[in-house]
Protein backbone atom coordinates (compact mmCIF):
# COMPACT_ATOMS: atom_id res chain seq x y z
CA UNK A 1 0.00 0.00 0.00
CA UNK A 2 1.30 3.33 -0.69
CA UNK A 3 1.53 6.10 1.48
CA UNK A 4 -1.06 8.52 1.48
CA UNK A 5 0.35 11.06 4.64
CA UNK A 6 3.60 11.07 5.81
CA UNK A 7 4.27 13.47 9.34
CA UNK A 8 8.07 13.79 9.70
CA UNK A 9 9.14 14.86 12.78
CA UNK A 10 6.73 17.55 14.17
CA UNK A 11 6.94 19.70 16.69
CA UNK A 12 4.26 21.95 17.95
CA UNK A 13 4.15 24.24 20.93
CA UNK A 14 1.61 26.42 22.44
CA UNK A 15 4.12 28.92 24.94
CA UNK A 16 5.74 26.78 26.91
CA UNK A 17 3.86 23.34 26.20
CA UNK A 18 5.25 20.73 23.83
CA UNK A 19 2.13 19.90 22.64
CA UNK A 20 3.51 17.39 19.63
CA UNK A 21 7.41 16.42 19.91
CA UNK A 22 8.73 14.98 16.80
CA UNK A 23 6.35 12.95 15.96
CA UNK A 24 6.51 10.85 13.00
CA UNK A 25 3.00 8.82 11.18
CA UNK A 26 2.01 7.07 8.45
CA UNK A 27 -1.20 6.85 6.60
CA UNK A 28 -1.38 4.08 3.96
CA UNK A 29 -3.87 4.68 0.80
CA UNK A 30 -7.16 2.51 1.98
CA UNK A 31 -6.77 2.00 5.31
CA UNK A 32 -8.27 2.92 8.32
CA UNK A 33 -5.76 4.08 11.09
CA UNK A 34 -6.30 4.88 14.99
CA UNK A 35 -4.57 7.18 16.80
CA UNK A 36 -5.17 6.61 20.38
CA UNK A 37 -3.99 8.50 23.23
CA UNK A 38 -4.83 9.86 26.53
CA UNK A 39 -6.13 13.34 27.29
CA UNK A 40 -3.77 16.37 26.43
CA UNK A 41 -1.15 13.86 24.82
CA UNK A 42 -1.37 16.45 21.62
CA UNK A 43 -4.27 13.98 19.44
CA UNK A 44 -6.05 17.13 17.92
CA UNK A 45 -3.22 19.34 17.92
CA UNK A 46 -1.50 16.56 15.52
CA UNK A 47 -4.61 17.25 13.38
CA UNK A 48 -4.20 20.93 13.85
CA UNK A 49 -0.67 20.23 12.09
CA UNK A 50 -1.79 17.95 9.71
CA UNK A 51 -4.62 19.87 8.29
CA UNK A 52 -3.48 23.31 8.23
CA UNK A 53 -5.05 25.32 11.30
CA UNK A 54 -1.40 26.07 12.57
CA UNK A 55 2.09 26.08 11.36
CA UNK A 56 4.52 23.99 13.15
CA UNK A 57 8.22 23.03 13.67
CA UNK A 58 9.86 20.22 12.60
CA UNK A 59 10.64 18.45 9.01
CA UNK A 60 7.74 18.20 6.56
CA UNK A 61 3.94 16.72 6.71
CA UNK A 62 3.58 15.42 3.05
CA UNK A 63 0.15 14.65 1.43
CA UNK A 64 0.31 12.14 -1.37
CA UNK A 65 4.45 13.01 -1.96
CA UNK A 66 3.72 16.77 -1.86
CA UNK A 67 4.67 19.18 1.03
CA UNK A 68 1.43 20.27 2.98
CA UNK A 69 3.73 21.55 5.56
CA UNK A 70 2.97 25.90 4.59
CA UNK A 71 -0.24 25.29 3.73
CA UNK A 72 -3.34 26.46 5.29
CA UNK A 73 -6.38 24.57 5.46
CA UNK A 74 -8.80 25.47 2.22
CA UNK A 75 -6.24 24.27 -0.25
CA UNK A 76 -5.09 21.02 2.05
CA UNK A 77 -8.75 20.59 1.90
CA UNK A 78 -9.10 21.03 -2.16
CA UNK A 79 -6.07 18.83 -2.66
CA UNK A 80 -8.67 16.18 -0.52
CA UNK A 81 -7.07 16.24 3.02
CA UNK A 82 -10.29 17.11 5.95
CA UNK A 83 -10.82 16.80 9.19
CA UNK A 84 -13.74 16.63 11.55
CA UNK A 85 -13.84 18.67 14.80
CA UNK A 86 -14.05 16.87 18.59
CA UNK A 87 -17.28 19.71 19.20
CA UNK A 88 -19.79 19.21 16.04
CA UNK A 89 -19.66 22.46 13.47
CA UNK A 90 -23.07 22.66 12.13
CA UNK A 91 -25.30 25.86 11.98
CA UNK A 92 -28.31 24.33 14.25
CA UNK A 93 -30.60 27.24 12.33
CA UNK A 94 -30.14 25.84 8.86
CA UNK A 95 -31.61 22.40 7.37
CA UNK A 96 -29.60 19.21 6.80
CA UNK A 97 -29.25 19.69 3.23
CA UNK A 98 -27.85 22.97 3.76
CA UNK A 99 -25.46 22.34 6.19
CA UNK A 100 -23.88 20.26 2.97
CA UNK A 101 -24.32 22.66 0.56
CA UNK A 102 -22.30 24.82 2.93
CA UNK A 103 -19.63 22.44 3.82
CA UNK A 104 -18.77 21.77 0.00
CA UNK A 105 -18.70 25.80 0.06
CA UNK A 106 -16.42 26.25 2.41
CA UNK A 107 -13.58 23.79 1.53
CA UNK A 108 -13.79 25.49 -1.80
CA UNK A 109 -13.09 28.48 0.15
CA UNK A 110 -15.89 30.86 -1.69
CA UNK A 111 -17.63 32.62 1.18
CA UNK A 112 -19.25 34.56 -1.56
CA UNK A 113 -21.15 31.56 -2.88
CA UNK A 114 -22.77 31.07 0.48
CA UNK A 115 -25.18 33.43 -0.65
CA UNK A 116 -26.34 31.51 -3.77
CA UNK A 117 -29.17 28.95 -3.66
CA UNK A 118 -28.27 25.29 -3.59
CA UNK A 119 -27.42 24.03 -7.32
CA UNK A 120 -29.52 20.79 -8.19
CA UNK A 121 -26.73 18.35 -8.19
CA UNK A 122 -25.43 19.15 -4.64
CA UNK A 123 -28.95 18.95 -3.70
CA UNK A 124 -28.84 15.53 -5.23
CA UNK A 125 -25.39 14.45 -3.75
CA UNK A 126 -26.21 15.60 -0.49
CA UNK A 127 -29.50 13.32 -0.47
CA UNK A 128 -27.79 10.57 -1.73
CA UNK A 129 -24.93 11.12 1.38
CA UNK A 130 -27.43 12.24 3.86
CA UNK A 131 -28.79 8.79 2.80
CA UNK A 132 -25.61 6.86 3.44
CA UNK A 133 -25.52 8.13 6.54
CA UNK A 134 -29.05 7.07 7.53
CA UNK A 135 -30.85 10.72 7.61
CA UNK A 136 -32.35 11.31 4.24
CA UNK A 137 -35.57 11.14 6.26
CA UNK A 138 -34.67 14.47 8.11
CA UNK A 139 -32.81 16.58 5.12
CA UNK A 140 -35.07 19.09 5.21
CA UNK A 141 -35.19 19.43 9.07
CA UNK A 142 -33.18 22.02 10.76
CA UNK A 143 -30.12 20.31 12.07
CA UNK A 144 -30.07 22.07 15.69
CA UNK A 145 -33.22 19.58 16.24
CA UNK A 146 -31.22 16.07 15.91
CA UNK A 147 -29.96 13.75 18.32
CA UNK A 148 -26.24 14.79 19.04
CA UNK A 149 -25.61 11.45 17.73
CA UNK A 150 -27.64 12.34 14.37
CA UNK A 151 -25.39 15.43 14.54
CA UNK A 152 -22.32 13.63 14.52
CA UNK A 153 -23.74 11.56 11.84
CA UNK A 154 -24.70 14.61 9.72
CA UNK A 155 -21.41 15.76 10.52
CA UNK A 156 -19.59 12.64 8.50
CA UNK A 157 -21.70 13.25 5.58
CA UNK A 158 -20.81 17.02 5.40
CA UNK A 159 -16.95 16.28 5.40
CA UNK A 160 -18.02 13.56 2.63
CA UNK A 161 -19.81 16.01 0.78
CA UNK A 162 -15.85 17.05 -0.32
CA UNK A 163 -14.86 13.69 -1.70
CA UNK A 164 -12.17 13.69 0.80
CA UNK A 165 -8.95 10.99 0.20
CA UNK A 166 -8.24 11.44 3.30
CA UNK A 167 -10.39 12.27 6.15
CA UNK A 168 -9.43 12.75 9.49
CA UNK A 169 -11.62 12.04 12.57
CA UNK A 170 -11.58 13.34 15.74
CA UNK A 171 -13.43 11.46 18.51
CA UNK A 172 -16.21 10.67 16.36
CA UNK A 173 -18.04 8.26 18.46
CA UNK A 174 -17.54 10.71 21.43
CA UNK A 175 -20.67 11.87 23.61
CA UNK A 176 -22.91 9.13 21.49
CA UNK A 177 -24.48 6.40 22.93
CA UNK A 178 -23.17 3.23 22.46
CA UNK A 179 -25.99 1.53 20.22
CA UNK A 180 -25.47 4.56 17.88
CA UNK A 181 -21.81 4.01 18.27
CA UNK A 182 -21.84 0.75 16.29
CA UNK A 183 -24.37 2.53 13.95
CA UNK A 184 -21.62 5.24 12.76
CA UNK A 185 -18.65 3.07 12.95
CA UNK A 186 -20.17 0.69 10.45
CA UNK A 187 -20.49 4.12 8.41
CA UNK A 188 -16.96 4.74 8.95
CA UNK A 189 -16.35 1.35 7.43
CA UNK A 190 -18.16 2.07 4.37
CA UNK A 191 -16.83 4.82 3.82
CA UNK A 192 -13.84 3.37 3.81
CA UNK A 193 -14.53 0.59 1.57
CA UNK A 194 -17.28 1.95 -0.51
CA UNK A 195 -16.12 5.10 -1.78
CA UNK A 196 -12.41 4.75 -0.83
CA UNK A 197 -12.13 6.84 1.59
CA UNK A 198 -8.77 6.57 3.71
CA UNK A 199 -9.54 7.47 7.47
CA UNK A 200 -7.04 8.53 10.50
CA UNK A 201 -9.80 8.17 13.54
CA UNK A 202 -8.44 9.55 16.62
CA UNK A 203 -10.38 7.57 19.62
CA UNK A 204 -9.58 7.82 23.18
CA UNK A 205 -11.81 4.66 24.23
CA UNK A 206 -9.08 1.62 22.92
CA UNK A 207 -11.86 -1.07 23.28
CA UNK A 208 -13.88 0.92 20.33
CA UNK A 209 -10.93 1.45 17.84
CA UNK A 210 -9.09 -1.95 18.60
CA UNK A 211 -11.36 -4.22 16.09
CA UNK A 212 -11.48 -2.12 13.46
CA UNK A 213 -8.12 -0.05 12.60
CA UNK A 214 -5.63 -2.00 10.42
CA UNK A 215 -2.72 0.12 12.58
CA UNK A 216 -2.75 1.74 15.67
CA UNK A 217 -0.23 4.92 16.87
CA UNK A 218 -0.53 5.90 21.20
CA UNK A 219 0.84 9.23 21.74
CA UNK A 220 1.43 10.03 25.25
CA UNK A 221 3.35 13.56 26.56
CA UNK A 222 3.17 14.93 23.25
CA UNK A 223 5.56 11.81 21.67
CA UNK A 224 4.76 8.16 19.82
CA UNK A 225 4.77 6.22 22.67
CA UNK A 226 3.99 2.82 20.64
CA UNK A 227 2.93 2.11 17.01
CA UNK A 228 1.69 -1.25 15.13
CA UNK A 229 -1.02 -3.51 14.35
CA UNK A 230 -4.24 -3.46 16.80
CA UNK A 231 -2.85 -6.20 19.09
CA UNK A 232 0.43 -5.48 19.36
CA UNK A 233 -0.46 -2.10 20.62
CA UNK A 234 -2.90 -3.29 22.92
CA UNK A 235 -0.70 -5.71 24.29
CA UNK A 236 2.03 -3.21 25.01
CA UNK A 237 3.05 -2.63 28.42
CA UNK A 238 3.97 1.29 27.87
CA UNK A 239 0.40 1.78 26.60
CA UNK A 240 -1.72 0.58 28.86
CA UNK A 241 0.84 2.63 31.39
CA UNK A 242 0.24 6.01 29.64
CA UNK A 243 -3.66 4.55 29.84
CA UNK A 244 -3.53 3.84 33.66
CA UNK A 245 -1.69 7.17 34.14
CA UNK A 246 1.46 5.61 35.46
CA UNK A 247 3.74 6.69 32.46
P1 LIG B 1 -5.67 15.52 23.07
O1 LIG B 1 -6.46 15.82 21.82
O2 LIG B 1 -4.81 14.30 22.94
O3 LIG B 1 -6.53 15.44 24.28
P2 LIG B 1 -4.53 18.17 22.67
O4 LIG B 1 -3.79 18.09 21.37
O5 LIG B 1 -5.85 18.82 22.66
O6 LIG B 1 -4.62 16.71 23.31
O7 LIG B 1 -3.61 18.92 23.72
C1 LIG B 1 -2.22 18.61 23.93
C2 LIG B 1 -1.62 19.63 24.88
O8 LIG B 1 -1.54 20.90 24.24
C3 LIG B 1 -2.41 19.83 26.16
O9 LIG B 1 -1.50 20.06 27.20
C4 LIG B 1 -3.22 21.07 25.86
O10 LIG B 1 -3.52 21.76 27.04
C5 LIG B 1 -2.27 21.87 24.99
N1 LIG B 1 -2.95 22.73 24.01
C6 LIG B 1 -3.74 22.30 23.00
N2 LIG B 1 -4.22 23.34 22.28
C7 LIG B 1 -3.72 24.46 22.87
C8 LIG B 1 -3.82 25.87 22.60
N3 LIG B 1 -4.54 26.33 21.55
N4 LIG B 1 -3.17 26.72 23.41
C9 LIG B 1 -2.42 26.25 24.45
N5 LIG B 1 -2.28 24.96 24.76
C10 LIG B 1 -2.90 24.07 23.99
MG1 LIG C 1 -8.52 16.03 21.54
Amino acid sequence: MSVLLDVQNVTKRFGGVVANERVSLTVRQGEIAGLIGPNGSGKTTLFGSVSGAHAVDGSDILFKGHSIRHLRSAPIARRGLLRTYQQTRIYDDMTCTENMAISAREAQGSLLSLLRPVPPATNAHAGDLLGFVGLYEKRGDKAGSLSFGQQKLLEFAMALMNEPKLLLLDEPTAGINPTLITGLIDRLRRANTELGVTLLVIEHNMRVIMNRAHRITCLAHGRVLAEGAPEEVREDKRVLDAYLGVA
